[in-house]
C-alpha cells in the first residue's frame, strides 16, 4: 500500500473504501459533492468489472475467452464499447512496446496457475505450443461493438484493468464538481487536481525491502502506477521465485534485476500499460524506450541491489527517503 501524506485542509474529505477488480481501491475527494461522487465512482468500477472480469461468466473478456468456435475459423463476438476500447489501446501498447505488454497472454498465466493458485511450472513443450495462441495483433475489431479472434486467443485485461478504472474515476468525479481526490485502487495512484490548500499531492512509492517508502513524490492531475515482481509470486519446487508478470516471448514469468517499475504520467491506462511492459524490458531496453519516446512519461525503476534509475524531469518532484547504494538519472 502506497503512503500519502496528507495535510488538514479546511475542504470536507470523503473518504469511501471497496474490494473490486481483485484489490482494496480507496477514494479521498474533497468538497461538498465528495460523498455523492464517491459512489458514483464505486458503481463505476463495480460495472467495468463486470465487463471486464476473466472470471465472472457472462463479462465481456469471459464470453471472449469462452465463446465455442472450430479449430481454424475466426469467431465474431459482440462486446460492449468500454471492451472494443481496451482492445483498441491495447493493441496500440502492444504494438508500442513490441510486444512486452501483450494482453493475449492469457492461456500461458493460467497454464502457470496464477489465475487458479494452483502453481505449477509447465513442461517447456507445453509452454510453445500455448505461445502459438498469444499473437495479439490477430485480434480484429469492427466498429465500437464487434470484435472477431482467432481460435484459443484469449484476453486478460489485468494489467491495464485498474489504470483504466482510475481515468474512468477521475472523470466521473470532474463531472460531479469534484475538483480535487485522490484515488489508491490497489497501488495504482491517481490524483484529480491539487490538494485542496492548492500545493501538489505527495505520494510515497513503496519500499520493496522494508516498510517506510523509498521516495516522495508531487503530483497534481497525474497517476503514479506501480508494477513489482514482490507482490504476486510463487516459490516452485526448484526453490526460484515466478512472479506474476510474463515476457510474451518465452512465456516465462520475467526474471531480471529489477524490483519494481513506477510510471508517472497523466492517463492511468496509459502508465499502467507502461509499468508492466518497461517491467518486461528490463533497465536498458526501458530506458531506451523512454529515450526514443515522446517523453509524455517518467519512470522510477528499483533495481534488486538497491539502486534507483529515474528520468531527469523527476529531479523537480522527487524526494528520496532511502538509503539507495546507487542514484543514477536519466537523460
Ligand atoms: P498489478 O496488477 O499487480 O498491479 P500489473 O499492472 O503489472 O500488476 O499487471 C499484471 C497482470 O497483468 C498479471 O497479473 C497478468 O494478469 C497480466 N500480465 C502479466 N504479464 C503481462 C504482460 N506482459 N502484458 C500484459 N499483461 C500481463
Ligand atoms: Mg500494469
Amino acid at each position: 500500500m502506497f503512503v500519502v501524506f496528507a495535510s488538514s485542509c479546511s475542504q470536507k474529505m470523503e473518504s469511501t473504501s471497496f474490494t473490486a477488480m481483485n484489490t482494496y481501491m480507496t477514494v479521498k475527494s474533497y468538497g461538498k459533492k465528495a460523498a455523492a461522487a464517491n459512489a458514483l465512482v464505486q458503481q463505476e468500477v463495480e460495472r467495468l468489472e463486470e465487463i471486464l472480469s476473466t472470471t465472472i461468466e457472462g463479462s465481456d473478456v469471459y464470453r471472449i475467452n469462452n465463446s465455442n468456435n472450430s479449430d481454424d475459423e475466426f469467431t465474431e463476438i459482440p462486446v460492449r464499447t468500454e471492451t472494443a476500447f481496451l482492445i483498441k489501446r491495447g493493441a496500440e501498447f502492444y504494438q508500442m512496446t513490441s510486444g512486452a505488454f501483450n494482453p493475449a497472454l492469457y492461456p500461458v498465466i493460467r497454464e502457470w496457475g496464477f489465475t487458479t493458485g494452483e502453481y505449477k511450472v509447465p513442461e517447456a513443450g507445453r509452454i510453445q505450443e500455448l505461445l502459438k495462441f498469444t499473437d495479439f495483433s490477430k485480434i480484429e475489431i469492427s466498429g465500437s461493438s464487434e470484435i472477431s479472434r482467432p481460435a484459443g486467443l484469449q484476453l486478460d485485461f489485468g494489467a491495464i484493468g485498474k489504470g483504466y478504472a482510475g481515468d474512468r474515476a477521475v472523470e466521473i468525479l470532474r463531472s460531479a464538481g469534484v475538483t480535487s481526490a485522490l484515488l489508491d485502487f490497489g497501488g495504482n495512484i491517481q490524483v484529480l487536481g491539487a490538494k485542496p490548500d492548492g500545493s501538489d499531492w505527495t505520494v510515497g512509492v513503496k519500499n520493496p525491502w522494508g516498510e517506510e517508502p523509498v521516495a516522495a513524490v508531487k503530483l497534481r492531475d497525474a497517476c503514479m502506477i506501480t508494477s513489482g515482481g514482490y507482490e504476486r509470486f510463487f516459490t516452485g519446487q526448484d526453490g526460484k521465485k515466478y512472479i506474476h508478470i510474463f515476457d510474451s516471448k518465452t512465456g516465462r514469468p520475467v526474471e531480471n534485476d529489477l524490483e519494481s517499475v513506477t510510471i508517472i504520467c497523466r492517463e492511468g491506462i496509459y502508465g499502467d500499460a507502461l509499468s508492466t511492459a518497461l517491467f518486461v524490458m528490463g533497465l536498458d531496453k526501458a530506458i531506451e524506450f523512454w529515450q526514443q519516446s515522446a517523453c509524455d512519461f517518467d519512470f522510477i525503476i528499483l533495481t534488486k541491489d538497491k539502486g534507483i534509475v529515474y528520468t531527469a524531469p523527476m529531479e523537480k518532484s522527487i524526494s528520496l527517503l532511502f538509503d539507495f547504494d546507487s542514484v543514477r538519472l536519466v537523460e
